[in-house]
């Protein structure tokens, strides 16, 4: 189990013309690996997470995901890829908030048909994991800033993906909270690959390998 970037470049038009966002990205990740990625503001950052998780297309280069260029894939085949072998973690939860945590988190099996008592005690089982045992039923707003983020951290998890991609996963919370979602987020991937946005240095020292990108371009610490 690895993901391997090579030479992947993107650029989005704009009335002023071409805009290029990422020149020079590549890096690799294997099983049991983690890396946070670092830059400033309109770096490319979100931009670099989307295309690896198969929600924006890149302009050229491959991203291997278990021998599966997911840069070629074909549209009809992404929704069930990403569901399967990528979690999503965002800064903001995007939780829904009319239902309960539960419910939440049993959201991407309902996706796929009708949930199983499996399936449920899969929801439960994260959910105590992530330390919401007893908040099962409370909706969104009824819970933690920390809390929602954990609920949405269950979520990502449900289909045990390969590779977790956070997007400041911990950008909202104060630094004692953040510690702790960010150290769940190593524990759940333990085994797995996490690739995740952050501007915190003493988080990013967490991670086995550390990130950077500016100017269009992404490095890896130690390659
Ligand atoms: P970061 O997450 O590092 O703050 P982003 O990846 O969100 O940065 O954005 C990188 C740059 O790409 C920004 O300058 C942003 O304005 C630009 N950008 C992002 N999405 C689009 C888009 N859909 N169209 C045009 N420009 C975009
Ligand atoms: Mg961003």
């Amino acid at each position: 189990m690895s993901l391997s970037v090579s030479q992947l470049t993107k650029s989005f038009p704009t009335a002023e013309g071409v805009l290029p966002i990422i020149t020079d990205c590549s890096f690799r990740l294997d099983k049991g690996q983690s890396l946070s990625v670092a830059g400033p503001s309109g770096s490319g950052k979100s931009t670099l997470l989307n295309i690896i998780g198969t929600l924006e297309p890149a302009d050229s280069g491959t991203i291997m995901l278990d021998f599966e260029n997911v840069l070629t894939l074909p549209a009809a085949k992404l929704p069930e890829f990403r569901r399967h072998k990528i979690g999503f973690v965002f800064q903001d939860h995007h939780l829904l908030p009319q239902c309960t945590v539960l419910e939440n988190v049993l959201m991407p099996f309902l996706a796929e048909g009708r949930i199983s008592d499996e399936q449920r005690q899969k929801a439960v089982y994260l959910l105590e994991r992530t330390g919401l045992k007893e908040r099962l039923n409370h909706r969104p707003a009824e819970i933690s800033g920390g809390e929602r983020q954990r609920a949405a951290i269950a979520r990502a998890f449900v289909y045990e993906p390969e590779l977790l991609l956070a997007d400041e996963p911990t950008g909202n919370l104060d630094r004692k909270t953040a510690g702790e979602v960010f150290d769940l987020l190593l524990e759940l991937t333990a085994g797995k690959m996490l690739l995740l946005v952050t501007h915190d240095p003493v988080l990013a020292a967490k991670t086995s390998k550390q990130g950077h990108i500016g100017n269009g371009v992404f490095q890896v610490n130690s390659e």
